[in-house]
């Protein structure tokens, strides 16, 4: 079982900020910025690669979330970012699809390719 699920099925610990039927937040272990938050599907996905056509609401549901959780965390006002790396060039490092929510300070550029 992937590391993420064992998030959801509360076998390893994490600080939860939402919770209900379909998606999980918590918060980051590494945070990049002052409030950086993964929001997953409770459904193990690999990666965006990996969506089909019956996932598109779940996605909206994770997108819709991220933007209520922004708004708890008083980061919807300045702006924030959402990120899903996927695949080797990507950087996606945990193999079930999570949604960056990253912000509370202004961010940098850097998205660049390494030249
Ligand atoms: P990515 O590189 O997009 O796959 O992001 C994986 C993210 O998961 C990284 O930002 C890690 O810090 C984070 N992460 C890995 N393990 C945990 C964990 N047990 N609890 C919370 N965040 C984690
Ligand atoms: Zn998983």
């Amino acid at each position: 079982m992937c590391i993420f699920c064992k998030i959801i099925n509360k076998e390893i610990p994490a600080e939860i900020v939402f919770e209900d039927k379909d998606v999980l937040a918590f918060k980051d272990i590494h945070p990049i910025a002052p409030i950086h938050i993964l929001i997953i599907p409770k459904k193990h996905i690999d990666s965006i690669n990996d969506l089909e056509e019956r996932d598109i609401e779940l996605v909206g549901k994770m997108i819709f979330r991220a933007k209520e959780i922004a708004k708890s965390f008083d980061i919807f006002e300045k702006g924030y970012k959402l990120l899903i790396r996927t695949g080797e060039w990507g950087g996606q490092e945990v193999p079930h699809i999570h949604l960056h929510l990253i912000g509370g300070a202004k961010l940098s550029e850097d998205i660049r390719p390494i030249i």
